[in-house]
């Protein structure tokens, strides 16, 4: 039986953030901000183990008390340049420590978005699960999209028909991912699903709404910590 695995990669800088602390550790809601990413993956009885892939030499993880998530949380310190190769390099040493089998599913998930809702993550489990491809949470695009010049000029407006955001988590099988992010190592990507569709694939597009962005910039900070204390008051 293909089992569901969470891999967040999270061995980026943050540098937009314009902060000293990588963002998945600045503070939200009195937590490391990947907390919170944790937290709603290892709800899911689904899920049956959680791949964190930092950085190497990154300290700064050991400093908080971990252990609520006891052995489904596994960390592995290969994270790479790009988040493509930290995924990728996190698939290796998952395999080499038989953490994972090749059927099973790879849930990647980015550690800044912190507003995963548990029904989001059963949505897109449930959407997939029997998927020859796999696919991933998105929400169509809502504002008029601008293209610009150098100075910020508008030179044309695109149609925003059938443009989706994606987001994570990004689900695919650990074999097709795996050779996907090994042929698309020297592309510029940005996300898993466009390893896939390098290799001739479609993958599916599941809703999602706007409360699972990715903290990007420091007013994004404010808006999860609402977002979540709304969610810890009800
Ligand atoms: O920088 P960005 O917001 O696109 O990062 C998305 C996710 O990829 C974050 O969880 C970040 O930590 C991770 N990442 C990584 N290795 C890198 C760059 C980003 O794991 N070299």
């Amino acid at each position: 039986m293909s089992k569901f695995i969470a891999l967040i990669p999270a061995a980026g800088s943050g540098s937009r953030m314009g902060h000293e602390l990588p963002k998945q550790y600045l503070s939200l809601n009195n937590k490391p901000m990947i907390y919170h990413a944790i937290n709603t993956l290892w709800q899911s009885r689904l899920i049956t183990r959680i791949l964190v892939i930092l950085a190497p030499g990154d300290l700064e993880w050991f400093k908080y008390d971990w252990s609520q998530f006891s052995e489904k949380l596994t960390v592995l310190n290969c994270g790479g340049i790009t988040r493509a190769e930290s995924v990728l390099n996190g698939l290796i040493a998952a395999k080499q420590k038989d953490l994972v089998q090749s059927n099973d599913w790879i849930l990647v998930h980015d550690a800044a978005r912190p507003c995963l809702t548990s029904i989001q993550l059963e949505n897109l489990i449930k959407e997939l699960a029997e998927d020859e491809v796999g696919g991933l949470l998105a929400v169509p695009v809502a504002d008029t999209l601008k293209r610009s010049n150098a100075s910020h000029r508008i030179i044309q407006t695109e149609s925003r028909e059938s443009l989706w955001q994606a987001q994570t988590p990004q689900m695919f099988r650990y074999d097709l991912l795996t050779q996907a992010l090994h042929n698309a190592a020297n592309a510029n990507i940005t996300d898993d699903a466009s390893a896939i569709e390098a290799l001739g694939l479609h993958p599916r597009l599941v809703l999602s709404d706007a409360y699972n962005f990715k903290v990007t910039y420091p007013q994004d900070l404010a808006l999860a910590e609402l977002i979540l204390q709304e969610r810890n008051n009800l």
